[in-house]
């Protein structure tokens, strides 16, 4: 679990936000954070359960000391509901089931905070039973969608969010979050530079023409540097083997 202060470093515009809007007491009762992937929307919003459950601090950031934030750290708070795909979807039933949870007060107190991650994925149905949810909103009930892509959600759905944008993740923190997956240094410096996205850059590290291609131009470059006389030759040959493995993987 990140503190709010680690957050702002990589989302300093929305964590900024939300801190005001807590240190105002003026808690939204929906919530869509979305950014790409590796954007820590996952990370803000547990941040955010931390802090609307922790009891024992008067700042915006949760002390992580408390029951409450043990209990939302260890997974095992009974008023914090987490809702992920069932397989390729969030289903209606899964809504269902949550709104059933709602009908009671809160276990330990009236506070109940409910997340749906890729909430893109709910089917037209969940959609419109969260809807329906989100147009009776409780005092103390509060709600975050994540997701990748807010342009999949019902307008109806968004309009009733206070939107949370993330913004893109900096060359340098894709770099981070690769050397962290176990990527080597050098790898995630290149593969950073080439691909925009955190999971765009994952998959080139899985990629046998990407890998092939890296290697051959290492080869050549060395070549060149060691047999600058034969630069003509060594790109024609060489040079025309990365186009060949590019041609061939592009025909795949
Ligand atoms: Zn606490």
């Amino acid at each position: 679990m990140q503190r709010f202060e680690e957050l702002e470093q990589i989302q300093p515009v929305a964590v900024k936000m939300l801190k005001k809007m807590i240190n105002h007491n003026r808690i939204a009762h929906a919530y869509l954070i979305h950014g790409d992937p590796g954007t820590k929307k996952r990370a803000i919003a547990e941040t955010l359960a931390l802090r609307l459950f922790c009891r024992e601090t008067e700042t915006a950031e949760p002390c992580l000391q408390c029951r409450d934030c043990k209990r939302v750290i260890s997974g095992n708070h009974p008023d914090l509901h987490w809702i992920k795909p069932d397989g390729l979807s969030i289903k209606k039933e899964q809504i269902e089931a949550l709104q059933r949870e709602f009908i009671y007060s809160g276990v330990e107190s009236n506070r109940k905070v409910y997340v749906i991650e890729d909430a893109d994925l709910m089917t037209v149905n969940a959609s419109n039973r969260l809807l329906k949810f989100l147009e009776e909103p409780s005092q103390e009930t509060t709600a975050i969608l994540l997701t990748k892509n807010q342009q999949q959600l019902l307008d109806t759905i968004r309009s009733r969010c206070q939107m949370i944008a993330l913004r893109p993740l900096s060359g340098k923190a894709i770099e981070t979050a690769l050397i962290e997956d176990g990527i080597t240094k050098e790898n995630a410096r290149i593969f950073q530079a080439i691909a925009p996205q955190l999971e765009e850059a994952k998959a080139l590290n899985q990629d046998e023409w990407f890998a092939e291609a890296r290697k051959l131009m290492v080869q050549l470059v060395g070549m060149l540097i060691d047999k600058p006389q034969e630069r003509c030759y060594l790109l024609k040959n060489i040079g025309c083997n990365i186009l060949t493995i590019g041609i061939n993987c592009c025909s795949v």
